[in-house]
């Protein structure tokens, strides 16, 4: 009884108080425009309905190798992809500007190595040049394997260290749920406004709307270059360790 009075009470006070403030709530309410309506039904269905499919399981059609343009060599299999040493860098054939990128990764449990050279690659959320041009989200095994902060799994290489480090153990799938926001470039060339990442790792927030320095490079500053839509690309890195593999890649433009 006590309680359905301090309840009756409660919604008392809250109409007086909406009337005091005067005003008529239908003010506020916003009914255009009405958000799209996307499709996210079966459990099998790998993507949201609005998204690109990157990667199918099949084949790597929408991929090409960087430093040619020939077709992307690395190796499909089972429902997955997984580097081919020596063949070079794989980019998408489309290009982007703003975008949620999903995609799986795993470190092989025969993995070798240490530091960088433990299962190293990497997301170039955008891809300028050939080679390493762009800026890296670094693909690494970090589950027990010491190397510097800012060049860990999760890292915007050499720029910022992840929040927490939500890295699996080899032989695990991983994700990346990325959100990234293209930096804009003046006529002559000067930086309008800097790019920015958001990252899930695991699900788990690492690059909590991040704002990007530059380029990522290896030595050295970063600094940004002008450029325009820019492909997504994989990291072939040389190391010597056995190759890692990715799976279930797909991109809502934004
Ligand atoms: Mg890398």
């Amino acid at each position: 009884m006590l309680k359905f009075s301090c309840l009756t009470t409660s919604l008392l006070l809250t109409a007086l108080m909406a009337n005091a403030q005067g005003g008529n709530p239908k003010d506020t309410e916003l009914w255009t425009p009405v958000p799209k309506v996307v499709a996210m039904s079966s459990e099998s269905q790998i993507a949201p309905a609005d998204a690109i499919i990157l990667f199918n399981g099949k084949n790597l059609d929408e991929w090409e190798t960087v430093k040619d343009k020939s077709a992307a060599k690395w190796i499909v299999s089972g429902d997955m992809f997984t580097v081919k040493k020596g063949t070079g860098n794989i980019q998408t054939k489309r290009t982007f500007n703003n975008y949620q990128l999903h995609l799986e990764w795993r470190i092989p449990t025969n993995i070798t190595g240490e530091g960088q050279g433990r299962g190293n690659s990497g997301v170039f959320v955008a891809s300028t040049g050939t080679g390493d041009g762009g800026y890296e989200l670094q693909v690494l095994d970090s589950y027990n394997n010491a190397t510097y902060s800012n060049g860990q799994a999760g890292s915007i290489y050499k720029q910022f260290i992840p929040l927490v480090n939500a890295s699996k153990k080899p032989g695990e799938w991983q994700s990346y749920d990325i959100i990234w926001t293209a930096p804009i470039f003046n006529d002559n060339g000067s930086l309008k406004t800097p790019a920015r990442i958001t990252v899930l790792h695991n699900g788990v927030l690492i690059q909590n709307n991040t704002e990007i320095k530059g380029e990522t490079v290896y030595i050295g500053a970063p600094k940004y270059k002008k450029h325009g839509p820019t492909p997504i690309k994989l990291q072939d890195h040389g190391d010597p360790s056995p190759a890692i593999s990715f799976r279930n890649i797909w991109v809502r433009e934004l």
